[in-house]
């Protein structure tokens, strides 16, 4: 847990509350997490989910790993802790997006169960829904298809603590969907993430 640094800082209530939002934006605000391992189709799939949904005139956003990595993270590298700071800002982002009442699209390896768990708690702590979708995949598809040839880099020794090859993944063990994107097609995945939004309430 990050311990607050700052002092004589206090939070400043909105006059909005989280109903008001709701009725403006005509949605419920949420965060759905996709994790797995790199190349296992997240990023993929929450472009589709973010597309199909904003044709529906739902307010969406996505959040992807290497984008973040560009910007408000780009201090941060690829150690243990580095990769929890990671997450733990992103997960803060999501947080302050899904209270817009958006519904947030994260796509992050986030290989460590204690840190999604963390961005879980800061969204259920304030009354916001947190799904995490595990895209699910066999190692040996992930690395035949290497889209970006990190892989084989991993593989040569030229990237060191590469997810999956030479640094843990956890797979979620009660993720709230599971999407094989070794089994099911780009479309399948699609229809099970809206079907999910949907059972959740966070998508009509
Ligand atoms: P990640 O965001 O998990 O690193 P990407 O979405 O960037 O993964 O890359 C996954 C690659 O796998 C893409 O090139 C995509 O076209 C391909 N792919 C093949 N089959 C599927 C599938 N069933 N679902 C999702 N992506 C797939």
């Amino acid at each position: 847990m990050t311990q607050q640094v700052a002092t004589n800082v206090h939070w400043h209530d909105s006059e909005v509350t989280r109903d008001e939002r709701t009725k403006c934006m005509n949605q419920t605000g949420g965060t759905i997490w996709f994790t797995g391992l790199s190349a296992s189709g997240k990023s993929t799939i929450a472009v589709a989910v973010e597309q199909m949904l904003c044709q529906q005139g739902h307010p969406v956003y996505r959040l992807d790993g290497d984008n973040i990595r560009m910007g408000l993270n780009k201090n941060l590298g690829f150690s243990a802790e580095d990769r929890t700071e990671n997450i733990r800002r992103i997960g803060e982002v999501c947080k302050l997006f899904a209270d817009a009442g958006v519904v947030t699209l994260a796509s992050f390896i986030s290989p460590y169960a204690a840190d999604r768990d963390a961005a879980r708690a800061v969204h259920e702590e304030v009354g916001l829904k947190f799904i995490e979708c595990y895209v699910e995949v066999p190692l040996e598809i992930a690395e035949e298809r290497d889209p970006k040839g990190l892989y084989k880099k991993a593989r040569a020794g030229e990237i060191k603590g590469f997810t999956g090859i030479d640094d843990p993944y956890e797979a979620p063990a009660n993720a709230e969907l599971v999407v094989n994107t070794g089994e099911q097609s780009l479309e399948e995945s699609v229809a099970s993430v809206l079907e999910c939004l949907r059972a959740q309430g966070l998508y009509d």
